[in-house]
Parts: structure tokens; sequence; C-alpha cells
């Protein structure tokens, strides 16, 4: 038996002339993800069809496509041959379970080859009435079915399919520009980078560490990060920074309790010269407002005036079990709560100013000419590209 997976857009459905882009760069996202797999592609009707050459690899691709951003449901329909007799016979058997399962359901008819003897309603009519016959339990509930069954009379053969599948939702990855996200080992921003990455962001990546205060384990685990990322987001620069000497000079050059928000505020300094460097237009944290001490709208408003590039917060109202939750969906909740230090955790000062004043920040820091080592640490930082496994 054929099998083809139909993957139905989301909002691209809705685009008006730049429909079209969105199409091509979802079928070349899909693709990219699928190239091991032998598969035939087509577009019609705002679906993408995916023909495996071997039925087999169906339920693996489906798991692939089911993270591609900018589609919305996926169905797993069967190929039958097109004789109506045949057809319905197929199609009770292929769809048995899930019609043993349901109490109400309804049969909805497409036809692409207008030459076929029935019309659509007809297909629906006579197949609905057999179904029936086989499961008298059931009834047909056309305004709110538990199951649609969906016959499409294609050129060569009848596909039928019944229950859909989520998709990932959003927009296709590289339809939005690009952003720069400061990724730490926690939990919060490798879901900040998947949330943006779900609204067609292309996401690189950036990682200050302080060696020897933070381990090469903590810097693998931030990679790991990365990696289990790329599932959604595609292959990841990633950039990172040593901070180690900008953070010792801190400590020995600035007021303990502003400590915490100047640290930010370079940080956001490097990540910016970086993202000008790269031609990367924006950056992405994974701050949710109030989550800590130094997440308060005081601080964001010293950190932002280092900035001259946007700078995203997509958790920023969110609850810490928002954000769990959805790192557990895009698996890397378990990566996230293994027990490695972050640079950020290095010299905390015990009482950090939650309501920083900015000109007293930009006072503070200006007592020390942090300049040179900025550049260094642009400079020093290693770049590499952690890429989806295949
Ligand atoms: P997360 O769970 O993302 O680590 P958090 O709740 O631990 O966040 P903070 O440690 O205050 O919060 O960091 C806030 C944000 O600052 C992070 O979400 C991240 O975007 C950025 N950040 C923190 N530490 C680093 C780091 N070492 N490298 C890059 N970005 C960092
Ligand atoms: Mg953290």
């Amino acid at each position: 038996m054929n099998k083809i997976i139909l993957c139905k857009y989301g909002e691209i459905a809705l685009k008006g002339l730049n429909k079209k882009n969105f199409e091509i760069l979802l079928e070349k996202n899909v693709k990219r993800r699928l190239k091991k797999y032998d598969c035939k592609y087509s577009r019609a009707q705002s679906t993408l069809y995916i023909e495996p050459t071997n039925p087999d690899e169906v339920d693996e691709i489906v798991e692939r496509v089911s993270k591609v951003f900018g589609i919305a449901k996926i169905a797993k329909a069967a190929a039958f041959d097109k004789d109506f007799d045949t057809l319905c016979h197929d199609a009770i058997e292929y769809l048995s379970d899930e019609l043993e399962d349901v109490r109400s359901f309804k049969v909805q008819a497409k036809r692409a080859d207008k030459q076929y003897p029935l019309k659509s309603p007809e297909i629906a009519c006579e197949l609905g009435g057999r179904i029936l016959e086989k499961f008298p339990h059931l009834t047909v509930d056309v305004k709110n079915p538990q199951l649609v069954v969906n016959v499409e009379i294609r050129e060569k053969h009848a596909f039928v399919h019944g229950g859909k599948i989520d998709g990932a939702g959003g927009i296709p990855v590289g339809s939005s520009g690009n952003s720069m996200l400061l990724l730490s080992g926690g939990i919060d921003s490798p879901v900040a980078g998947v949330m943006m990455a779900k609204r067609g962001v292309v996401i690189s990546a950036i990682h200050f560490e302080a060696p020897p205060y933070t381990s090469e384990r903590a810097r693998l685990k931030v990679e790991k990060l990365a990696s289990l990322m790329t599932e959604y987001c595609g292959d990841i620069k990633f950039f990172c920074v040593p901070f180690t000497k900008l953070q010792e000079l801190l400590r020995d050059n600035c007021p303990e309790e502003l400590f915490t928000i100047i640290m930010r505020r370079l940080m956001l300094e490097i990540a910016q010269r970086i993202c000008k460097k790269e031609g990367i237009c924006s950056l992405i944290t994974g701050e949710s407002i109030g989550q800590v001490a130094s997440q308060t709208m005081y601080a964001c408003v010293c950190t932002d005036a280092v900035c001259n590039i946007p700078v995203f917060r997509p958790v920023i109202g969110m609850d810490k079990s928002e954000i769990v939750e959805i790192s557990r969906k895009i698996n890397t909740f378990e990566t996230s709560i293994e027990p490695y230090e972050d640079c950020c955790t290095v010299f905390t000062p015990k009482h950090p100013k939650t309501k920083p004043i900015l000109e007293e920040v930009e006072k503070a820091q200006a007592g020390f000419d942090f300049e040179p080592f900025i550049e260094e640490a642009v400079e020093q930082t290693q770049i590499k590209i952690i890429r989806r496994k295949d």
C-alpha cells in the first residue's frame, strides 16, 4: 500500500501575495529535514504532500516533520485504487480501528480528478452509508464529528486518511530575519530561542563562560542544549565568549551590589558587537520578569540602555511552570537541570540591587575602562557551527 503524508500549513495559508515564498521556504526546510529519505513532494490547496518511496518510513518522517515550523496539522494517508467499490472496502478496512473508537463521524470528499464518475457529495454520502452499515454504533455528525474520514480523488490514486495530529505550528524558519540568543545552561533561554524560531527567526547563540570558575563540562552542556534546539531551529552558529577577565575586573572595580547588572550590560554589549560583525539584527534572552532579583523592569531599563538593536524576551510574561512545560516539549528540560555552574553565579552579590538606577549604574561602570577588555573578549570569541544530526 502506498502511503502519503499531508502537511497542512498553519498561518502561511492566510498570507496574501507572499504565500508562495512561504510555501517554497517551507518545502525547502522540510526537504532539508528529510534529506536522508527518498520522497516525492507536491503542493496543492495549502498542503504539502510527501510520498516516501519506502512506506515503512512514514512514522519516522512524521516524527521529523512534526518539528518543522510552518505546519499546523499532519495526516498519514493511504493511497488506494480509485474504483469506487474497491476504494470503499479498502478505506473502511484501513480506518477500522479509528472508526471503532469513536461515536460520530463524517466523510469529507475532494476531487482533483474532475473526470471521476462520482461527485464529491456523492462520494461522501455513499461511503458514509457503507461505514454506517459496517459500524452501526456510529452516527453521522456533520458539525462536530469525533472523526473526519477524508477522501481525496487524485490523478492515479485515491487518498484516505482519518485523524490529524498537531504539527509544530508557527511560520517557516528563515522567513523572519535572524537573531542572537544569549544561551545559558538554564531552562529559560533554550525555550526563548525555540519560541523565536517558531516565528520564523534564524537563531545563532552566544554563551559566556568563565573558566576556571566554570568547567569544560558546563560548556559542553550548553553545546548540548544548542544541539537539541537544532531539531527545531536548524543549524546554529555558536559563539563562546571568554568572560573571566571582565568578571574579575568587575569584581575588583565596581560596587558589589551592582555587579550583576553591570555584568549583564557587558554581556549585551559584547553580544551586540558580535551581531554587528555577523550581520545579525537583534538579541534574545530568556528573562522572565520578577523571576529572580536581577530580572526586574528596572534591570531591563539598565541593560537595554547599552543596546542599539532590539532585545527580545519571548518568555517575559510567562510563569516558570509554563516555561518548564515548553522545555519538556522541546526536550531540553532534562539537560537544562543538569547541575553545572553558570558564569552568572560566579561572584554573585549577596544583595543585588533589584531597583538599579541607570545613572548610578552608568557612573559606577564609568569608573573603570572596560573597553579594551570588551574588545579582547570579542576577538577571542570561539565560533563553531552546531549542526542538526542527519
Ligand atoms: P536561564 O534559565 O535561561 O539560564 P535564568 O532564569 O537562570 O535563565 P539568569 O541567569 O538571570 O536567568 O539569566 C537571564 C538570561 O540571561 C538567560 O535567560 C540568558 O538569556 C542570559 N544568560 C545568563 N547567563 C548566560 C551565559 N552564561 N551566557 C549567555 N547568556 C546568559
Ligand atoms: Mg541561568
